[in-house]
């Protein structure tokens, strides 16, 4: 990992006390009640009871300890707040606790190296994976709470894993981390250039290799300032949010909402990407996805300009 954290910007006293305040189960039962309680709120009374605590003394003790971030009193009772809201919603993705899986299924898409049918699988690891069974080709991978599998059919889930990856790929682009809202970083980086050298963060990292578009000659490295979030995007992303782009597709039968990432050649096709130069970065992706190929540039800054033809 080419990220190294220093003193500084570990995280600090004030967040290590935060986690120690969620330690016990009852603080937990707590923030569990009012989340099932109308408008987040009940009375002193209400909340003692839901959470089945006699003593007083100890209940009282431990909405102490919630009390002012996690939780607000209010006149009628108590209330939860945004942090109390925020540990709920971390533990209901069940990336902590829950270990779901999805068999591989076929998917309504071909793989690019081969043309057999794409699968989609999901693991323990929280993984999703579009792969083909054949060649082995690794279309797209990305993190997926097992949230996203729960109480949704195979359909559901891989059109939900689509859109999901879809929304954190363009706000980690607009340089907006998708985890904690801090500032992103990013540069373009690439593996396989003209000149066959690598170009950028990916010299220093020895776990490039698994990286799902390792084979993309240029990519754009994320990182966010703040948390530990990091990863590598196929430039074509970029396009998803370009009118231009998108409009023409548009005209030309290519529903780019509805196709999904995986069916999108600009975005998973690493023989769509031309790195032109890397000093500064200049990369053209041909856009052969509709009936009127186009010439997608995209430039250091992520401006994107159109060329006609493919
Ligand atoms: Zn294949
Ligand atoms: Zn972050």
């Amino acid at each position: 990992m080419s990220h190294e954290r220093g003193e500084t910007d570990r995280p600090t006293a004030a967040a290590e006390s935060a986690f120690t305040v969620l330690s016990h189960e009852l603080r937990l039962e707590i923030l569990l009640a009012l989340w099932e309680a109308p408008g987040f709120s009940l009375s002193f009374a209400e909340l003692r009871k839901a959470v089945d605590e006699r003593d007083s003394g100890r209940f009282n003790y431990h909405l102490g300890k919630l009390q002012d971030h996690f939780v607000v009193a209010t006149d009628e009772g108590y209330e939860l707040q945004y942090p109390g809201h925020r540990v709920l919603d971390a533990i209901q993705s069940g990336v902590f606790h829950e270990e779901t899986t999805v068999e591989p299924f076929g998917l309504a898409a071909d793989c690019r190296a081969c043309g057999s049918g794409l699968t989609f699988e999901y693991g323990t690891d929280c993984i999703g994976r579009v792969r083909c069974p054949d060649c082995g080709n690794r279309a797209l991978e990305w993190p997926f709470d097992p949230g996203g599998v729960a109480d949704r059919d195979p359909e559901g889930v891989v059109a939900a894993f689509d859109r999901r990856t879809r929304l954190i790929w363009s706000c980690a682009l607009d340089e907006v981390c998708p985890f904690c809202a801090g500032r992103i970083a990013r540069e373009f980086t690439g593996a396989a250039t003209e000149e066959g050298t690598c170009v950028g963060v990916i010299e220093g990292l020895d776990r490039y290799e698994e990286y799902f578009a390792s084979d993309h000659p240029a990519l754009v490295y994320v990182d966010c300032e703040r948390c530990s979030f990091y990863s590598f995007l196929p430039v074509g992303v970029v396009l998803l949010t370009r009118p231009a782009v998108t409009g023409r597709l548009h005209r030309t039968g290519v529903a780019v909402r509805e196709t999904p990432l995986w069916d999108l050649g600009f975005v998973v096709d690493a023989d769509a990407l031309d790195v032109r130069s890397t000093a500064p970065f200049e990369v053209a992706i041909a856009v052969e996805d509709g009936d009127e190929p186009l010439t997608a540039v995209v430039e250091d800054g992520l401006a994107v300009s159109l060329e006609a033809g493919g």
